[in-house]
């Protein structure tokens, strides 16, 4: 059996989710400024962005760019952009952190974990063995800012083109 991903912050940021202002994905698409918006990749229906409170080091979100709040709602020019991206992300992140896999995954509905229920986005979560052991170091407030424009920044860079 594997071993549940256990990121405490998450829960923490799930019960604060609906105090934020705006919708993180919208916000991310009306940005001029990729760095702060933490912006990997903008594509024609989607964008690709990192994880403000991630699973694991390296996990993006790919969201239609369009407010969506239904999977079913999108459509297929969404859709197919929406898997492709996610396969090029881990095409960027193969090159950068060498995962042993990934997990892809729609969480729909907060009880499902969802931090944002209202626009639908795909996670893109890489995986090594025994990530579960560090995953909580990563879970320090004053190391996690660096950490995510550093890692927006190499990703983009190796974005395949
Ligand atoms: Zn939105």
């Amino acid at each position: 059996m594997p071993k549940p991903l256990w990121a405490p912050w998450r829960l923490e940021y799930i019960q604060t989710a609906d105090e934020q202002e705006g919708c993180v994905f919208c916000n991310a698409v009306e940005s001029d400024d990729d760095e702060a918006a933490l912006v990997v990749h903008r594509g024609r229906h989607a964008i690709v962005l990192v994880n403000r409170f991630p699973y694991s080091s390296g996990h993006v979100m790919v969201a239609p760019s369009r407010h969506a709040a239904e999977f079913g709602e999108l459509n297929d020019e969404e859709a197919l952009e929406l898997h492709r991206l996610a396969d090029r992300g881990m095409g960027a992140l193969s090159q950068i952190y060498e995962p042993q896999g990934y997990n892809l995954g729609w969480n729909l509905g907060r009880i499902a974990g969802a931090g944002v229920v209202d626009h639908v986005h795909l996670h893109v979560v890489p995986r090594w063995a025994g990530d579960t052991n560090f995953m909580p170091v990563l879970a320090d407030v004053k190391v996690i800012p660096e950490h995510l424009a550093e890692t927006r920044r190499r990703l983009a860079e190796a974005w395949p083109t």
